[in-house]
């Protein structure tokens, strides 16, 4: 009889508690908010043979200065950065200053920077921007966050971008297609949203890794983990990827 109240009451009891989930309800002790599922030492691994297979890559866009840069990420959206550089190498020598983008005649620039396609769209970012940076930045491109996020056509990833690699600021962690894609076939985030899954990084990645980080991760996304068929037999992130889609 002794027992089988013991049993009932087993039944009905609600499962016992990880060690994880005492410590996230205990008042006063938050424990960080970090994706499910990874580990540090993992985390710690993946940047390991990130460094090792590049460890001196950065941004592909060619450019001399934070302007230039800026310029060239927002034409960069939906097009290859071999094709912006292409364009690029012409439209800098037309357009040299802020000021000369900003008062430019806007047919004249939607036609200099078509091949980089939705060239109306991003012919306004570019005036739109370049006028404010005359007007209301002295000619300067902003150092932070929440100036470059008042400039037409400029969300989170350019700007993290052009702090990243033309100031060397750590804002943030640039979040493209590459990223998207890896960050989640890594187990990185399980998020889809981009501001989401930077937020995810945010917290796994050191701040000091934050700028080389995802230039690693964009290139390893170009030359080896492609988006239709990964080259997974070729990647020395393999013994740390579970990705469904893995080759291999
Ligand atoms: S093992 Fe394959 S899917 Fe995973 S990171 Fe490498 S290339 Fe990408």
């Amino acid at each position: 009889m002794k027992k089988a109240k013991a049993k009932t009451k087993k039944q009905n009891s609600p499962p016992a508690k990880t060690a994880r989930q005492k410590a996230a309800f205990r008042p006063g002790k938050a424990v960080a908010a970090r994706p499910a599922g990874i580990a540090p030492q993992r985390v710690a691994s993946i940047l390991q043979k990130l460094d090792e297979g590049y460890p001196q890559v950065t941004c592909a866009l060619e450019h001399e200065n934070a302007f230039q840069l800026l310029v060239s990420t927002i034409l960069s959206a939906q097009c290859t950065d071999e094709r912006v550089n292409q364009v690029t190498k012409t439209l800098f020598v037309k357009y040299r200053a802020p000021e000369d983008f900003a008062y430019a005649n806007p047919a004249e620039l939607e036609q200099a920077i078509r091949p980089t396609g939705f060239f109306r769209n991003k012919a306004k970012s570019i005036l739109g921007a370049s006028k404010k940076i005359v007007e209301e930045f002295g000619g300067e491109v902003p150092r932070t966050m929440e100036e470059l996020l008042t400039l037409p056509g400029v969300a989170r990833k350019t700007a993290n971008v052009v702090l990243g690699t033309a100031f060397g600021i750590a804002a943030g962690v640039v979040v493209d297609t590459h990223v998207i894609r890896l960050s989640n076939r890594l187990n990185l985030s399980r998020n889809t949203d981009p501001k989401k899954i930077e937020q995810d990084l945010m917290k796994l990645i050191p701040r000091d890794k934050w700028i080389l980080f995802s230039h690693q991760l964009i290139w390893h996304g170009r030359k080896v983990c492609q988006a239709r068929k990964p080259r997974c037999a070729e990647c020395n992130l393999e013994d740390l990827c579970y990705a469904k889609d893995k080759t291999v």
